[in-house]
């Protein structure tokens, strides 16, 4: 554990040199980079962690996550990890800060950000739905793989893994709306053949109908000319379906 005055320096000079919305502080065994939400001033959340244990080893975590992977090794490239001593202070805190920038070149994936491909959602199981409960200003609400990187480049928008989900999900989207198309196609977007195959059956339809209201007619006149003649199977059968209907 390092003396209580390398302590407070570390402090002092990291608190300095962070970035607006960083905040710096300490525990048993390290310090907590941490970075704030920024769009209710009130009520924040904690974004980003960037841990320096007293040891020098650094771990970073977004949304809660652990950042594994290129990621990571991107934000921890070449640096010298020293453990935090009073002639290894301004190293240690040198690369605090320069984790720190790093992290902040990248921003958070924004997922399947498409409020047209929400209704598919609930029901895919390669990923879930993330109510943005860290309050990130790249979406309200948004659709998170599975295999998630959590961070990108700045000037990218979703991870590969967010990427795969949101082309799956398109893709389902076009084939639904052409199922639709296809059982509300309107008649003058029909081509003639299937036009003339869809009045054909429509005119066998009505003449089946007319055939039968024609001889139910003819029953019912008959019936009333002969008053308490009991109404035949044929007859019941017919008045049966045309009620049902
Ligand atoms: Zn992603």
């Amino acid at each position: 554990m390092p003396s209580e005055a390398v302590l407070a320096e570390t402090l002092r000079t990291v608190t300095a040199l962070l970035p607006l919305h960083w905040k710096f502080i300490q525990d048993r065994e390290g310090f907590h980079a941490l970075c704030l939400s920024r769009n209710n001033r009130k009520n924040i959340s904690i974004q980003r962690v960037v841990y320096a244990s007293f040891d020098g080893a650094f771990d970073i975590f977004i949304h809660r996550k652990e950042l594994l992977g290129s990621w990571h090794d991107d934000v921890l490239r070449d640096l010298v990890f020293v453990p935090l001593n009073s002639t290894s202070l301004k190293v240690f805190a040198d690369n605090v800060i320069q984790v720190v920038n790093r992290v902040r070149k990248y921003e958070i994936c924004a997922g399947v950000d498409l409020p047209e491909l929400a209704d598919l959602w609930p029901t895919d199981n390669l990923g879930k739905i993330d109510e943005n409960p860290y309050d990130e200003s790249r979406y309200e609400r948004t659709f998170r793989s599975h295999d998630c990187a959590y961070l990108v480049p700045l000037q990218h928008w979703r991870c590969q893994g967010c990427s795969r989900v949101y082309h799956n999900q398109t893709k389902r989207k076009k084939t639904a709306l052409k199922e639709e198309l296809h059982k509300n196609t309107r008649n003058d977007y029909l081509n003639e053949d299937v036009k003339r195959a869809k009045f054909k059956s429509l005119q066998k339809d009505f003449q089946n109908a007319k055939r039968k209201i024609d001889h139910l007619q003819s029953q019912v006149t008959k019936l009333m000319n002969q008053e308490s003649v009991p109404i035949d199977n044929d007859l019941s059968e017919n008045l049966t379906e045309i009620l049902r209907d």
